[in-house]
């Protein structure tokens, strides 16, 4: 196939994003891989010497240039991929500025090895700072090959700009893997000084993943997929427990193009919200598939950065996507006995991420049901098994694709009170419906589920589930207030009540109905639901003391920060002792949160002990 390689006229050129495309020897890797994968190549070699600085070669089996094209290419603004400005409007190939290969020969000495399959001799290009050296006829494998060697060598003060060696190489594996990552039917060989890197067969997306980071990271991704009418997202994404102390293994790509979005991975970031460990990061791969027309690729010489036509859409529905394939999976963290760390790090303990817009939007938070004696230990525990057996399943309630006209106002709660009946007395062991459930030491309920052995810390579940009606108090301004029967009269310092006086418009939106009577007195004429009748001054001040304990400690807006200081305060104790009704309503509650499995402040909520892990420790053999 003839590649016709024209040169762009004056004023398609003035509109291409001006700027060096070479900086190191990585973005030389990527340009030549680009044009590889551009020319249709299945198979790719890149072969580096000196962290590429003394030479790269990429050899693909592509569908080469005829020797006319062979020279046009290394013109500036030479490209077979586009023509006309409108071209511009639609890119669908990785290359379209047709600068690349005239950048890198102005700097390097390259030698290009060209063959189009219905020729039966190929080209022998050689050009040193963009001068001709030799062209001629040679055999040639079909496909291009080009080396470039000593990058830079008639520009000293960029090469001496170069980082280490291995900084360089690190570069340069980046690109490949980026590059493999997203082009798994494509076989790459990744050589550095003769020592190979990697040697990848063509694979399925999966395969690819298991073939670069091992099998052992690749059981620990999720498969995502969600469609709309004009977007497309797919990939993986890491259980939160497999967390990474850096960005570098993210993946993002438009199109199959590697880029940088900040927006979008802080889209992926927050769906994560309250799963990762502080200063921990999702391993990821995605690609957002859609309309050219729709992505401008053509705005920085890099091609790493992109505009999206409907750049809020884009991070609700990467929002969306990746909190949807995360509630679907069961991320209970599994305790084994052997060891007396739990699988979520050396403190066992989560951080709740402080970050930037931390604030959880849980319009679509399913409603809780309200409880009653009467409860039905089977659907709780159906509820319960749903969310954390071993099949991935929908959750109840299942949000849809938010577009822009669709944004539904989120359901009021029922005008019940709901509120876990506390003290009164109970047993601590019942057996209903054949589903004995424990509450051990006045703390962790236990259960049976069907994979295994269910702890709950009643109290985390209990913030967790205030949290989240909080939230949702916040949203929907309808909040369930008990009022007293004999209003209280709390004094408070100075600096108490003015924090007071400023959150009333809050506090009455998590259900208190409080009167500032001057000189530092606060009357408490109604209390949210949840809040046990008697302890109603003793929770405002909590809360109050807990709000500016979290003010010195995280940035979060003043909204989260009390609906954290609510949930904390408000909730059952370790200690309080639950009555089976109590603690299957807890239970019931908890799953029909949007995270069952971390509290706010990032502590485990459930831990599980698998059949599995219970018939090691008993030395049953495991299948
Ligand atoms: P661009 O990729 O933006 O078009 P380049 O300078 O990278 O610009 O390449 C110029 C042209 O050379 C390309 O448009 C393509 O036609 C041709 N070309 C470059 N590399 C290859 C290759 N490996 N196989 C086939 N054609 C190539
Ligand atoms: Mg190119």
């Amino acid at each position: 196939m003839a590649n016709t390689i024209h040169i762009l006229s004056a004023d398609i050129a003035n509109k291409i994003a001006a700027g060096e495309v070479v900086q190191r020897p990585a973005s030389a890797v990527k340009e030549l891989l680009e044009n590889a994968l551009d020319a249709g190549a299945t198979s790719l070699a890149v072969i580096v010497k000196d962290a590429g600085s003394t030479s790269i070669q990429v050899i693909d089996n592509g569908n080469g240039m005829s020797p006319a094209d062979a020279l046009l290419a290394f013109q500036r603004h030479a490209t077979s991929k586009i023509s006309t400005a409108q071209d511009l409007e639609a890119i669908r190939t990785l290359g379209f500025r047709g600068e690349a290969l005239a950048s890198i020969a102005a700097v390097s000495q390259v030698e290009m090895k060209t063959r189009q399959s219905e020729n039966d001799l190929g080209s022998l290009i050689r050009i040193e700072g963009n001068e001709l050296k030799e062209q001629s006829p040679t055999a040639a494998e079909c496909g291009t090959a080009v080396t470039v060697r000593n990058l830079f060598y008639n520009t000293p003060g960029r090469r001496n700009f170069l980082k280490t060696r291995n900084t360089e190489l690190k570069n340069i594996s980046d690109v490949v893997t980026r590059m493999a990552v997203i082009y798994p039917e494509v076989a790459f060989l990744y050589v550095s000084d003769e020592e190979q890197l990697l040697d990848l067969k063509p694979k399925d997306a999966g395969g690819r993943l298991a073939d670069l980071f091992g099998d052992k990271q690749f059981r620990s991704l999720l498969p995502l997929k969600e469609t709309t009418d004009f977007l497309t997202i797919e990939g993986f994404i890491g259980r939160p427990d497999f967390a990474r102390k850096s960005r570098a293994e993210q993946f993002l790509y438009i199109n199959r193009r590697s880029i940088m979005n900040r927006s979008l991975n802080h889209a992926v970031f927050q769906a994560y919200e309250h799963l990762m460990v502080k200063g921990a990061f999702p391993f990821y791969v995605l690609n957002l598939t859609l309309d050219p027309a729709k992505v401008d690729v053509n705005v920085h010489p890099s091609k790493l950065e992109v505009k999206f036509e409907n750049e809020s859409a884009m991070y609700r529905f990467v929002l969306h996507a990746v909190r949807k394939t995360l509630g679907e999976h069961d991320l209970v963290p599994s305790v084994s006995l052997g060891s007396a760390e739990s699988s979520l790090g050396p403190e066992g303990r989560l951080h709740f991420l402080s970050g930037i817009g931390a604030q959880t939007h849980l319009g679509d938070i399913p409603q809780v049901q309200s409880p009653g004696a009467d409860i039905d230990l089977g659907r709780v525990f159906r509820k319960v098994e749903r969310r954390i057996g071993n099949d991935v399943v929908q959750k109840d309630g299942e949000a849809t694709f938010p577009t822009d006209t669709d944004h539904q106002p989120p359901v009021p709660p029922e005008r019940v009170v709901q509120h876990l009946p506390i003290g009164s007395a109970g047993d601590q062991l019942a057996i209903q419906d054949g589903k004995p459930i424990w509450q051990v030491q006045n703390k962790y309920i236990l259960s049976q589920i069907r994979t295994g052995l269910l702890i709950v810390d009643q109290h985390v579940a209990h913030e967790r589930i205030l949290y989240e009606k909080a939230v949702a108090n916040f949203e929907n301004s309808l909040p369930t207030t008990q009022q007293l029967l004999f209003p209280q009269t709390i004094q408070l310092t100075a600096s108490d009540y003015t924090l007071a006086k400023d959150l009333i418009p809050h506090l009455e939106k998590l259900g208190f109905d409080l009167k500032l009577f001057g000189k530092n007195t606060v009357v408490i004429e109604g209390i949210p639901a949840d809040v046990r009748v008697g302890s109603e001054t003793q929770i405002l001040q909590d809360v109050l003391d807990e709000f500016r304990n979290n003010e010195h400690t995280e940035t979060m807006d003043a909204r989260d920060n009390l609906a954290k200081s609510f949930a904390c305060k408000a909730a059952i104790k370790a200690g309080d002792r639950l009555n089976t009704t109590e603690m299957l309503v807890l239970i019931d509650q908890l799953f029909a949160t949007q995270m069952p499995y971390v509290c706010p402040h990032g502590r485990p909520i459930v831990v599980k002990i698998s059949v599995d892990e219970l018939d090691r420790r008993f030395g049953r053999t495991v299948k």
